[in-house]
């Protein structure tokens, strides 16, 4: 039988996926842009994303970062509105507070790309900054989430200090393999930088492995459906 909502479901199983990798915990959560309506997006009501089934998924207004039927879901929804109004490409964002990434948020230490899988990173991941001062400040308004998209600029992921990082894709599949990827490049850049100095890949060429590596992530999909077993 077709599934009558495969965007819902696709959804959920983003929800399962992060939490199966954990790159979100009881803290984090996932929306992704209607198609053919880009001033909507789905989300869950404020629940941990490994619960999260498609009873709980609500409709909100990109203008407002508001459920369209008023009920509550997220403090932190402004995150996704923000980021949706000002990145027309964007059809998916992942947040997360993933501990492996906070040491890059804190330091000086850029977050670069070490494997090919993370090569996204090339382009580098940059802080959310007020006025050119990192904040820790949540994202609970529509002004907030304008300025976490300023710094986000056109890139894959912004850092957010003391906090998490928030993650974009063109597609759900290619934002929620950006989120644990970049979760994967931070520990094996943690533990690169104990043994010694760190020789990054360049961005020249991460670009090109990147755009490559983006054909064919479906596998990696695939393999992460697979493990969630029955949901
Ligand atoms: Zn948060």
């Amino acid at each position: 039988m077709t599934d009558p909502d495969p965007l819902g479901g696709e959804l959920v199983t983003a929800n399962r996926i992060l939490a199966a990798r954990g790159v979100v915990d009881g803290w984090g959560h996932v929306s992704v842009r209607k198609p053919g309506s880009p001033d909507r997006f789905l989300l869950a009501r404020p629940l941990a994303p490994a619960v999260v089934t498609r009873d709980d998924l609500l409709e909100l207004d990109v203008d407002t970062g508001e459920s369209i039927t008023g009920e509550t879901t997220y403090l932190e929804r402004h995150i996704h509105s923000g980021i949706y109004r000002a990145r027309p490409d964007v059809a998916a964002v992942v947040h997360s507070h993933a501990p492996d990434l906070i040491p890059f948020t804190v330091t000086d230490t850029q977050l670069l790309p070490l494997l090919h899988a993370s090569a996204f990173l090339g382009e580098g991941a940059p802080g959310f900054e007020v006025d050119g001062v990192p904040t820790g400040k949540l994202i609970d308004t529509p002004q907030v989430g304008d300025e976490l998209a300023a710094s986000l600029g056109a890139a894959p992921l912004v850092l957010m200090r003391w906090h998490g990082v928030s993650v974009v894709g063109a597609s759900l599949r290619q934002a929620v393999y950006r989120a644990v990827y970049a979760r994967e490049n931070a520990r094996i850049q943690l533990q690169s930088l104990a043994l010694g100095p760190v020789t990054y890949q360049p961005t020249d060429e991460a670009r090109d492995v990147a755009a490559t590596v983006d054909k064919v992530t479906d596998r990696v999909w695939d393999l992460w459906v697979h493990e969630l077993g029955d949901i």
